[in-house]
């Protein structure tokens, strides 16, 4: 959110705050987000700040060191940091294209914006789906959702009822998307809302084994009464 009210008070994002955006958002690839976000200093140390120069010439191992003694790491980490070096080219590139970073990210809607950089193509970003595109999108300002599994089990037909079945991430963004313009508020802050209520360490309210006793929404949901399965 502090990002978002940034961009949206004219804050430029400079590269080295994107890369930032980049790897926040890589690091919190199917992973508890909540040491990530205890660790924040000291990952900007291992990663000099987000110097692009010095991420470049450093050898992924090391980073992956760093991470693992504190605890930060998660399944793809060797490939997410082997091609943090590609995706700082494809950064700078890029940004050479389009006059800047900021001006590619603001160049269209968050989600064709994060199909260029998730999707096949000359913008593709290695290691980044377009969850983790729209993360970083977010971690750069941009008024978006990121519809992990968090966000896609509680919206699904087995619990919220947002939809018939479990949805896919594009269609969950798109909803986090109305819901905000209906409400007239933020995209990003429908999406924490939702992650909020559903993530480890933060409300957990509904998690993977649901807390209903404690739910505001218990009496309009589904669940269990759906005999659903609130997975892919
Ligand atoms: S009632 Fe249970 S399953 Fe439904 S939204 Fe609340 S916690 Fe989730």
């Amino acid at each position: 959110m502090h990002a978002s009210e940034d961009r949206a008070q004219g804050k430029p994002f400079a590269l080295r705050d994107h890369l930032r955006g980049l790897v926040l958002s890589l690091l919190s690839n199917q992973r508890r987000w909540e040491p990530i976000a205890r660790n924040r200093q000291q990952i900007e140390v291992i990663f000099y700040g987000y110097d692009l120069d010095r991420v470049r010439a450093t050898d992924p191992q090391l980073f992956v060191s760093a991470l693992q003694q504190i605890r930060c790491g998660n399944r793809v980490m060797v490939k997410q940091m082997s091609s943090l070096a590609e995706n700082i080219r494809t950064m700078e590139r890029i940004a050479s294209e389009y006059g800047s970073l900021d001006k590619f990210v603001e160049s269209g809607d968050p989600n064709s914006i994060a199909s260029k950089l998730s999707r096949p193509g000359a913008y593709k970003l290695r290691q980044v789906g377009f969850t983790l595109a729209l993360e970083y999108l977010r971690n750069v300002g941009i008024r978006a959702g990121k519809p992990d599994l968090h966000v896609r089990r509680a919206l699904s037909g087995a619990r919220l009822g947002y939809f018939g079945g479990y949805p896919s991430e594009i269609d969950a963004s798109v909803l986090m998307t109305n819901i905000a313009r209906v409400s007239e508020t933020n995209p990003t802050y429908v999406d924490n809302l939702l992650w909020m209520f559903c993530a480890k360490n933060y409300g957990e309210i509904c998690g993977a084994e649901p807390r209903c006793s404690l739910c505001g929404f218990a009496s309009a949901c589904n669940f269990p009464r759906s005999g659903l399965v609130a997975t892919p």
